[in-house]
């Protein structure tokens, strides 16, 4: 549930639409954000040199390290990589400057699947990719059905501009 309060501007974009929650109190109060606006999420312990970003590094592919960027409080920056049973949203692409986030939505899985996918309940069905570029980032997430909070919708659509 995102609620209005929890949105600020985006430190990377400048949107209006970065979900980014109070820390809930416990041992590492990190604070997360998640950008709506280009899709990119960063954290406050992801920074270059940190033990986190620097794991991070290890195990990205290199399009995300080609597009992970510095924002002014020395947080980086990455896109979004969801995976969810509603469908599949990633960068793509080959570098830095030729890439677009892929959308795929999921569909059940069958008998008539291999018996390694019939272990899952859903799979991505190829035929839904579609791509979308940065600034059409909550395009994406219409289209697989993430986004389904009205009062984030409405935010969304007077930020924006748009009519759905
Ligand atoms: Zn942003």
């Amino acid at each position: 549930m995102v609620h209005q309060d929890d949105l600020k501007k985006c430190d990377r974009c400048g949107s209006n639409l970065c979900y980014s929650p109070e820390p809930i109190q416990g041992k590492d109060l990190i604070r997360n954000y998640y950008c709506f606006g280009c899709g990119f999420n960063t954290n406050s312990i992801c920074k270059v040199d940190s033990e986190f970003y620097n794991q991070q590094m290890t195990l990205l592919p290199d399009l995300y390290k080609d597009l992970a960027g510095e924002d002014g409080e020395g947080k980086v920056w990455l896109p979004a990589f969801v995976q969810s049973e509603k469908g599949m949203l990633y960068a793509d692409g080959t570098n830095g400057d030729n890439w677009a986030y892929c959308a795929i939505k999921m569909i059940p899985t069958t008998e008539e699947d291999d018996e390694l996918i019939r272990k899952e309940k859903y799979k991505p069905d190829n035929s839904s990719k579609r791509f979308f570029s940065e600034a059409n980032f909550k395009d994406a997430l219409f289209y697989l059905g993430m986004v389904e909070d009205e009062e984030y919708l409405t935010l969304v659509k007077s930020e924006l501009g748009i009519s759905l």
